[in-house]
């Protein structure tokens, strides 16, 4: 199937209010244009060089969303045009994206990481954390990020259940926080194995990757 072909069933297969987030890591330039070609113009990509490199070549009309872990002294490269950055996860890394983002008279959309996944649990931040963060005041002063959603990375097992537990667990968090939190209106959770449950879960915005390119080496 091509590129066109498995968008277009991806599509076919998910409510219209889910953000369909291609994401382009690791492929070409001709992979990205042809994803283009047919429809697509949300691409994420885990390195902001790469992100950088690319986003020079291609269409200006294209929405570019930071998924991977920050690099904090890059995020200047990206601040010009980015999107939406999902992986957020200390006060730290707003400070430096709401300091780039001045610099070029923009607001940028941040989600916070949450720790969801039982296993693989490097990043994310725990209920407490994201809730210190949303009442910060020091983070309230940012004038140039806005917090708007969530973003959680479920384990990497095959056990639905587990997987189903985890997307629910962020689902709650999302919730909980939107009651005093109006601004938040994303929920980015679920990839190429998962999205469907993830949808089911409560998702509105999922990161695919290799069902739409074909499998990273
Ligand atoms: C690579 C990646 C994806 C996409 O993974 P696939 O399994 O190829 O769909 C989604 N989210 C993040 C954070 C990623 O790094």
């Amino acid at each position: 199937m091509s590129i066109a072909d498995n968008l277009q069933l991806i599509k076919k297969n998910i409510p219209k209010k889910v953000t369909l987030v291609a994401v382009s890591k690791t492929k070409p330039i001709t992979s990205i244009i042809e994803a283009y070609g047919a429809g697509q113009r949300v691409f994420g990509e885990n390195k902001i060089q790469e992100m950088v490199d690319k986003q020079a070549q291609l269409p200006e009309d294209i929405q570019w969303h930071m998924i991977g872990h920050l690099q904090r002294n890059k995020v200047k490269y990206m601040a010009a045009f980015v999107s939406l950055i999902h992986g957020v996860d200390s006060v730290k890394t707003l400070k430096e994206i709401n300091k780039q983002a001045k610099k070029h008279n923009r607001v940028i959309d941040c989600l916070l990481q949450a720790r969801i996944a039982t296993e693989d649990s490097k990043f994310g931040l725990c209920g407490i954390e994201i809730a210190t963060i949303l009442n910060s005041t020091e983070v309230k002063e940012f004038e140039n990020i806005k917090i708007v959603g969530l973003m959680g990375m479920a384990s990497f097992t095959n056990n639905k259940k587990q997987v189903k537990k985890e997307f629910n667990t962020l689902k709650d968090l999302f919730d909980k926080f939107k009651t005093n939190h109006k601004e938040l209106k994303i929920i980015s959770m679920g990839m190429s194995g998962d999205f469907k449950l993830a949808i089911e879960e409560g998702s509105n915005m999922i990161r695919v990757g290799s069902s739409i390119f074909g499998s990273r080496n």
